[in-house]
């Protein structure tokens, strides 16, 4: 049984930059590219294994015709999303459903929950995380009014932070942040605001009546979405979060790490730094998944990676 490497799928976006390209070394990636979604099976994005027995395979078809690479789980479709964001501008102010409220509004089985690891930020940062509203009438009043400053809360990050966006929670990346983030294979997106930029001369369109209805209030998020990732075990796997649509760890490999393979599937990132799992060789930016039932694997090097599975 192979582990397998992705080709991943790159996104040039508006407010995308070229690290993913200077840094990533991501082939095809240029000056704009946002986005690197190394681990999908996104019908925008669906990413082809690189290596092995599939090669070439895209991870849709590899979920629909060999279930039990991935423990015979029975979601519909493959149900995780990773991905690399480099944002050089602003995104726009953003709110994700869930899962009750696409399966009602939306032509997709997911909704979105999604988490940040944070690999890098300008000094002093903030992430736009959560809402001032008091209520449903004050919230679409601040819309409405344009009182964005009014509305939204900043909560100040550093690198290396983790962040869990729970739907509802109203969210905004800034310029100078790169992320790797986790989420459910969705990428139904309401835009708040967009700051009034414009894109081909116009302004994005805004999505009003699905954020007052899907947004949280009162919010809820507060500084419980963090989790600092400072003075963790090296040499081991962290957990950062388990919640019902994934579980999350970090693992810095200084020397070596043993991992018995007990889920369902387990995926990984490389953030930094290079070395092994098993005979494979890693570096950074390689996106992968090991199989069920793969057995015991021993990780060896110098790197940062995030691994998750459901
Ligand atoms: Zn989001």
């Amino acid at each position: 049984m192979d582990i397998l490497f992705f080709d991943p799928c790159l996104k040039d976006v508006v407010w995308g930059g070229n690290k993913l390209r200077d840094e990533f070394h991501y082939e095809g990636a240029g000056d704009s590219t946002g986005e690197c979604w190394g681990i999908s099976a996104h019908k925008n994005g669906d990413g082809k294994i690189k290596n092995g027995t599939y090669s070439g395979m895209t991870l849709s078809a590899l979920y629909r015709d060999h279930r039990e690479l991935f423990g015979n789980i029975t979601a519909e479709e493959f149900p995780l999303l990773v991905k690399i964001i480099d944002a050089k501008a602003d995104l726009s102010i953003q709110v994700h459903p869930d899962d009750a409220y696409v399966k009602e509004h939306e032509d997709c089985p997911f909704g979105k929950t999604e988490c940040w690891y944070i690999m890098d930020c300008p000094e002093n940062a903030t992430l736009v995380i959560g809402h001032h509203a008091k209520t449903r009438q004050e919230l679409a009043d601040m819309i409405h009014e344009d009182r964005y400053e009014e509305l939204i809360k900043q909560l100040p990050v550093k690198k290396g932070d983790f962040i869990q966006i729970v739907p509802g929670t109203v969210h905004a990346i800034k310029g100078g942040f790169t992320i790797l983030e986790t989420q459910q294979s969705s990428d139904i997106t309401y835009r708040v605001y967009d700051y009034k930029r414009l894109v081909d001369g116009k302004e994005r369109p805004l999505h009003v009546k699905q954020s007052i209805d899907v947004i949280t209030v009162p919010d809820e998020s507060g500084e419980k979405a963090l989790v600092s990732t400072e003075g963790m075990k090296k040499d081991a796997m962290n957990l950062l979060i388990a919640c019902e649509f994934y579980k999350v760890w970090k693992m810095e490999v200084e020397t070596s790490v043993n991992v018995e393979q007990k889920y369902p599937f387990l995926l990984g990132s490389v953030l930094d730094g290079c070395g092994r799992v098993n005979e494979y060789e890693l570096k950074k930016g390689d996106h992968f998944m090991i199989p069920s039932d793969y057995g015991n694997v021993k990780f060896e090097g110098n790197m940062e990676l995030i691994l998750s599975t459901v």
